[in-house]
């Protein structure tokens, strides 16, 4: 291919005569050149994946097997629709190979993948001709990262009642999501809820968008794993989609209000604070400060359990087996049935429940040394 170059030149010294202004002299050039084919390389290998809206730095180099100093020429890349980036200088020659200063190229925001070019445009000297070099390199636009989480679920919930649980959503590269779409699916996959998040950040230390959905529980009992989700956003900067799995269980409506009333035996004072738990099903409160939690439930045989405990004053006289102690601050007086004092196993007793009752419990405080000297 006849390569056009600027006005007649004299050949160089080692190259052989020339006839001097013969009609067409670029065509002497290029009969009489020698030809140099380059090698181009970049400094470090772009990356295969980049997420949309970020850049990519980086620097191209050329080596001619003969060593030439091209320092001077510029070069380019070109995508599928025409040149990405031109007037690549290159600034910089060791003896070996030619660099460019880094340079910096915006990736396109379109999602997938491309295959970009970077060329060395073909450089006709006097003597010297080197050809046109590239080389192609591929890479994928992703969208930005997302995650998700769902909490504030009740569980059991009553079956065929409304509940509520609270969503978010983050971007790996903190953009606003505020009024983004997100939906929840049921066990079979049909949309049971959707909204959009807030323009409210969950905490100032997260930008995580959120948003509380309503919710209705399946008319039957049993347990659920539904997801939240949320969808790669029609438009705007491409988000990738994310979900989050919760799940949780149903129980019939409660037919009897359980009240358990929990006291000090020694003192009668009340125990407030203290965890309920009712199983199967895990019904769970906490005692107030008159000691009492009330908890409804449907008919039925309940293991009922008891978790109280709270941190011991300094300067309390104490046993532990048979050695004396004193409180130094890091005890915990739990309380515990009598006949447990030994064993400080929590309170634990099965009840059936076919009307609204009362458990009266009666737990004595037991001082517990810091694990690390109980023995
Ligand atoms: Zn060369
Ligand atoms: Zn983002």
């Amino acid at each position: 291919m006849p390569v056009g170059n600027a006005n007649g030149q004299k050949a160089h010294n080692d190259s052989p005569p020339v006839v001097e202004r013969l009609p067409d002299e670029a065509d002497v050039d290029d009969v009489l050149a020698e030809r140099h084919n380059v090698s181009l390389s970049f400094m470090e290998e772009p990356p295969g994946e980049i997420v949309t809206g970020n850049e990519m730095v980086l620097t191209l180099c050329v080596a001619c097997p003969s060593g030439c100093d091209l320092v001077g020429h510029t070069l380019a890349i070109r995508g599928q629709e025409g040149v990405v980036i031109d007037g690549l200088e290159l600034v910089e020659f060791d003896g070996t190979a030619n660099k460019t200063a880094p340079f910096t190229v915006q990736v396109p925001e379109g999602l997938g993948e491309y295959t970009w070019t970077a060329v060395f445009p073909v450089l006709a000297e006097e003597d010297i001709i080197h050809e046109e070099s590239t080389h192609a390199f591929s890479f994928t636009v992703q969208p930005h990262p997302t995650s998700m989480a769902v909490w504030d679920v009740d569980s059991p919930i009553i079956a065929g009642r409304d509940f509520e649980i609270t969503v978010g959503v983050k971007c790996g590269l903190h953009c606003n999501l505020a009024n983004q779409k997100v939906a929840v699916y049921d066990q079979d996959g049909n949309a049971v809820a959707a909204g959009e998040l807030g323009d409210a950040l969950y905490s100032s230390s997260i930008d995580l968008y959120w948003t509380v959905l309503k919710l209705k529980a399946p008319e039957k009992t049993g347990s659920f794993t539904w997801e939240a989700k949320f969808p790669r956003p029609d438009d705007g900067i491409p988000h990738d989609e994310c979900g989050f799995s919760f799940s949780f269980s149903t129980a019939q409506p409660p037919d009897c209000e359980v009240t358990v009333r929990v006291i000090d035996k020694e003192t009668s004072d009340p125990i407030g604070n203290a965890q309920v738990t009712m199983r199967p099903n895990l019904y769970t409160d906490f005692t107030d400060e008159q000691g009492e939690a009330r908890i409804g439930v449907p008919r039925g045989e309940y293991k009922v359990s008891i978790s109280a405990a709270r941190p011991a004053p300094r300067g309390i006289d104490y046993k532990w087996g048979e050695v004396p102690r004193v409180t130094r601050g890091h005890e915990y007086i739990v309380y515990v049935p009598p006949e447990n004092k030994e064993t400080l196993a929590n309170f634990e007793a099965t009840y059936q429940i076919d009307e609204d009752t009362t458990i009266e419990v009666e737990l004595v405080g037991i001082i517990e040394p810091p694990e690390e000297d109980t023995l």
